[in-house]
């Protein structure tokens, strides 16, 4: 573990809870609920305390479920770690359900609601939202999907092929898709491929399983199918269907020719024929990885310098992250997988959790997770409840905030960690990389609005709908002869079986970014101003209300696509 909790200044000490509730003795957590759920209310000043009481203990709470996330993901290979998590989300998590939502109910019947000031309307909304779905019938059809999720990670975790002498996962065979060798590339996409069709049969039964369940839960909650439902389930209040089909459209008409045309000058560059789906990662002009920094220091240092060129509450917090250990960047045995920001609500700051080994690639995560982070920072004196601060903002919103500083970050890689031509091609690769994620988004979106309108489809079906999908959204690559590859292609998509309909998030989010760095290109200190302002709301505004504080409309039609289509035509032809 790389930060020392006990060393970690207070700054909001505890005023209800005493200092030494045992969070993992279920009989305390339990009286403390019970106090806020017997409390009786007779004022809006009452129902103030009350809900302040109530976020302390929640932040406490929650507080401790990251710090063990933390602790067991820093080193998987400790048992005391893995057990303390264990301990906490087996036992004590679950039985913590239905008390929560005894005090949604509570917090719903008290009369004095009425009178909450404007300050309240997301967390009223939020609640009342959590109410309205609940439903006893579909507590036990909910633990089902959570099984047959969990399944699928478990089938996707357990693949792994032969190559080069050792066993390797998928995820480590992706590495070879940069490879400058064509032969080694399709060699090794073929291996990965083969093994995933393995399982092909056994995914399609597991997801026709989870979409007829999706559909029970859907029709006990009053929906006619789960589309309705999910929208609801994931706070969608501001946007609809018929939103992310413009989205969709969209994105069809104004990012799939930008996305062709750099395809076809990757096919010249590369002097291939033909484009083939091994083609699409490797750095065409066949010059070997960009290497940004040495050691961890290095990194550190160089962020530092960017943060402050762009403002200097973020050096000044991101210096303060690493003093205080909680960033822990480099990847190292025994470390689980992936990187992620998470944030530690009763001291109120964040932790970033990565795997970097030197790559290029690696810049961005840091200046992605940083993003969140300082949502963390900005948003620590957020009044009145801990449902408003950083990390509980919307998920289209919380990755505006990470998304944006990928972007204003790569404004400064030049004289930092790379020379002129390096940042040129380093920023090139994450255009080209947005210019590809959006076509793949309103692609698993538009999947889902098909596979859960019309649930009672068969696998074929399903087959041929993702197909027609692919040649509307689609590259120029060609899959001449893995025609049934591409068929099942869309069950490396996990969202789709452990999150459903959760993805377009991040093509809103991405355009918000991009609105963001356009802002920023006209004016650096008035586009720094504008995210600022919008990350210190935090998740107490509604998403239209936190892109109208960064100075963006809350749109993802075709106007907000198309002029964020010609802004990254522009750069790429630029550089
Ligand atoms: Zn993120």
């Amino acid at each position: 573990m790389s930060f020392d909790y006990s060393q970690i200044p207070r700054e909001y000490p505890r005023r209800f809870l005493s200092r030494d509730v045992d969070f993992d003795d279920w009989s305390q957590v339990e009286r403390i609920f019970a106090e806020l759920e017997k409390r009786s209310i007779h004022s809006v000043e009452e129902l103030e305390s009350w809900l302040e009481d109530e976020s302390e203990f929640y932040s406490a709470f929650y507080e401790v479920y990251a710090l063990r996330y933390a602790r067991m993901t820093c080193q998987t290979d400790d048992p005391e770690r893995e057990k303390a998590y264990l301990h906490f989300v087996e036992e004590i998590e679950p039985k913590a359900k239905p008390p929560i939502f005894n005090l949604d109910k509570k917090f719903l019947e008290t009369p004095a609601r009425e009178q909450l000031p404007g300050r309240y309307f997301v967390l009223n909304r939020r609640r009342q939202n959590n109410v309205e779905l609940f439903r006893p019938e579909n507590v036990e059809l909910e633990k089902e999907e959570a099984k047959l999720a969990q399944k699928f990670e478990k089938i996707a975790g357990a693949r792994t092929v032969f190559f080069d002498g050792q066993e390797r996962t998928l995820q480590q065979m992706a590495q070879y898709l940069e490879n400058v060798s064509r032969d080694i590339r399709k060699e090794t996409w073929s291996l990965a491929e083969d093994r995933r069709t393995k399982d092909r049969e056994t995914m399609d039964q597991l997801y026709s399983e989870l979409v007829a369940l999706r559909q029970k839960i859907a029709k006990n909650a009053g929906f006619d199918n789960y589309m309705g439902y999910a929208f609801r389930r994931r706070e969608r209040f501001d946007y609809s269907p018929e939103d992310c089909i413009r989205f969709q459209d969209a994105v069809e008409q104004h990012i799939v020719p930008l996305m062709r045309l750099l395809d076809q000058e990757r096919s010249k560059t590369l002097q291939v024929e033909q484009l083939r789906p091994w083609d699409l990662d490797v750095d065409p002009m066949g010059k070997p990885p960009l290497k940004p920094f040495n050691s961890m220091p290095e990194l550190m240092q160089k962020c530092g310098r960017i943060y402050d060129q762009l403002d200097s509450d973020f050096g000044t917090n991101f210096r303060n992250m690493v003093d205080l250990a909680l960033i822990d960047p480099e990847s190292r045995r025994g470390k689980a997988p992936g990187g992620y920001c998470l944030e530690l609500p009763e001291l109120r700051l964040p932790f970033i959790f990565l795997n970097l080994v030197g790559r290029d690639n690696d810049v961005r995560t840091i200046l992605h997770e940083s993003g969140h982070a300082f949502h963390t920072f900005a948003t620590r004196n957020l009044a009145p409840h801990f449902h408003y601060r950083g990390e509980n903002a919307p998920i289209e919103f919380a990755e505006v905030a990470s998304m944006s500083m990928e972007l204003l970050g790569g404004e400064h890689i030049e004289g930092t960690f790379y020379d002129h031509n390096d940042a040129a091609r380093s920023r090139h690769e994450h255009l080209e990389s947005i210019v590809r994620l959006l076509p793949w988004i309103a692609t698993i979106d538009a999947f889902q609005h098909w596979v859960y309108t019309n649930p009672d489809h068969t696998p074929r079906e399903r087959e041929e709908f993702w197909l027609r999908l692919r040649v509307r959204f689609g590259g120029g690559e060609s899959w001449e002869r893995y025609e049934e590859i591409q068929r099942s292609y869309w069950q490396r998509q996990g969202h789709l079986f452990t999150s459903p309909f959760y993805y377009i998030e991040y093509g809103i989010a991405q355009l918000g970014a991009l609105g963001i760095w356009v802002q920023y290109h006209k004016d650096p200190k008035a586009g720094v101003a504008a995210y600022k302002r919008a990350l210190a709301l935090g998740g107490s505004k509604t998403l239209p209300e936190l892109f109208a504080a960064a100075g963006l409309p809350f749109d993802f039609g075709p106007k907000i696509v198309q002029s964020c289509a010609r802004e990254l035509g522009a750069e790429l032809r630029r550089e």
